[in-house]
């Protein structure tokens, strides 16, 4: 099966591997990290049953390095492979339906509301979507596709260019990324409408912008239409079934240890760093509150990374109460947008900044862990 697959070297050096910037790794082509191989998995609904939980902690305890990360578009990561261990890997999950046996498949960031239930709008929506993705338009590497059908917006805040949503009217409604409003759309033509959209993006030239928030041409008078979203309700935190994972990250041992819990049949994926589980209430969780808290993986997994990330943003956060940010270097992975305090990797030491992005100008330079430490402990509780 895997020999289908091509391995696609580019231009950044890792070991005897090397892939190309600039684009989305998929299960069929995946991308050289510091740590080896990251195979990313994006299931069906965003949800696994609690077999393909197992199988999947299995997987990448024996072909990577144990580590899996959720990302911020509820896919999950394993990390740590080399190329015969991507194969074997890639060979196990098509088997188990986790992964699609058609590499194009593989490439549109769907994102489903993980509350979805069973022939809800969402569901359905994505089910008829899913079947007809080949007649979409080829799309930019990051151009994804938000169903938050449901009774309350939980998307609001992922990262989406097309978002199928529900209007403060309680209709359904379709909207282009970066504009306010949107035009009603009729239960049956969603799938239409969206393609339509996304037609039109490549047609006025959004290819080259790679974003529907970044492509400011007008939209064509059908998509103008004049409904607002309903109000997000933001992520399920407070739900009892949601587990939070530190960072994104959890490893293969903690992801068959929760499959194990009696009464759990499925995982839910979110892009908020959780897990939701499906049956049971989730157990608790023992690592402090890292909801401000961003870090990327840093070093050693980026090579791009000089510095490690999650070990200082773990000892910050209780001492900054406003949101931190620490970034491995100024690309900022981790959040895009500003933080209270952000900390970016340069040479070994760390920058800071103050309601800041990683890459502003920062306010002191090249400050040891150690110092970034004393810095904040010394002060109240910052920001
Ligand atoms: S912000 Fe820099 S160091 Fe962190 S993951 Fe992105 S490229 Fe790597």
């Amino acid at each position: 099966m895997a020999d289908q697959a091509q391995f696609d070297p580019g231009n950044v050096e890792v070991g005897r591997v090397s892939v190309r910037r600039g684009w989305c790794p998929t299960a069929w082509r995946p991308m050289a990290a510091g740590d080896g191989l990251l195979l990313r998995v994006r299931p069906s609904m965003g949800r696994i049953t609690a077999e393909q939980a197992r199988l999947i902690a299995r997987v990448a305890a024996r072909h990577g390095n144990g580590a899996i990360d959720l990302t911020n578009r509820a896919a999950l990561q394993l990390r740590g492979l080399d190329e015969a261990g991507w194969r074997a890997a890639l060979d196990t999950l098509v088997a188990a339906e986790l992964v699609d046996a058609d590499p194009a498949r593989e490439t549109l960031p769907l994102l489903v509301a993980p509350d979805w239930r069973d022939g809800d709008d969402t569901h359905r929506i994505a089910t008829a979507l899913s079947a007809r993705l080949a007649e979409l338009p080829p799309l930019p590497a990051k151009f994804g596709i938000a169903l938050d059908a449901g009774a309350g917006c939980v998307l609001g805040n992922a990262s989406a260019d097309l978002r199928v949503e529900r209007a403060d009217t309680g209709a359904l409604m379709l909207r282009a990324d970066g504009r306010p409003t949107g035009v009603a759309i009729s239960a049956g033509e969603e799938v239409d409408l969206i393609r339509a959209l996304a037609d039109w993006f490549v047609a006025s030239g959004g290819t080259a912008a790679g974003r529907m928030a970044r492509h400011d041409a007008a939209l064509p008078a059908w998509a103008t239409g004049g409904l607002r979203p309903r109000r997000s309700t933001g992520a399920l935190v407070d739900d009892p079934r949601s587990y939070p994972l530190p960072f994104g990250r959890i490893d293969a041992e903690a992801l068959a240890a929760l499959t194990d819990r009696d009464g759990l049949t499925a995982l839910r994926l979110t892009p908020w760093r959780a897990l939701l589980l499906e049956g049971v209430r989730a157990p608790k969780s023992d690592v402090g509150d890292l909801r401000h808290v961003d870090a990327c993986v840093g070093a050693p997994a980026c090579p791009q990374a000089s510095v490690a990330t999650r070990p200082l943003a773990t000892e910050l956060a209780p001492l900054i109460a406003g949101t931190l940010h620490v970034s491995g270097c100024d690309k900022g992975c981790a959040r895009r947008t500003q933080s209270d305090v952000v900390l970016t990797g340069r040479d070994g030491r760390f920058d800071l900044a103050l309601d800041a992005r990683a890459d502003t100008m920062p306010a002191l330079r090249g400050l040891t862990y150690e110092q970034v430490l004393a810095h904040f402990k010394g002060l109240p509780r910052a920001a």
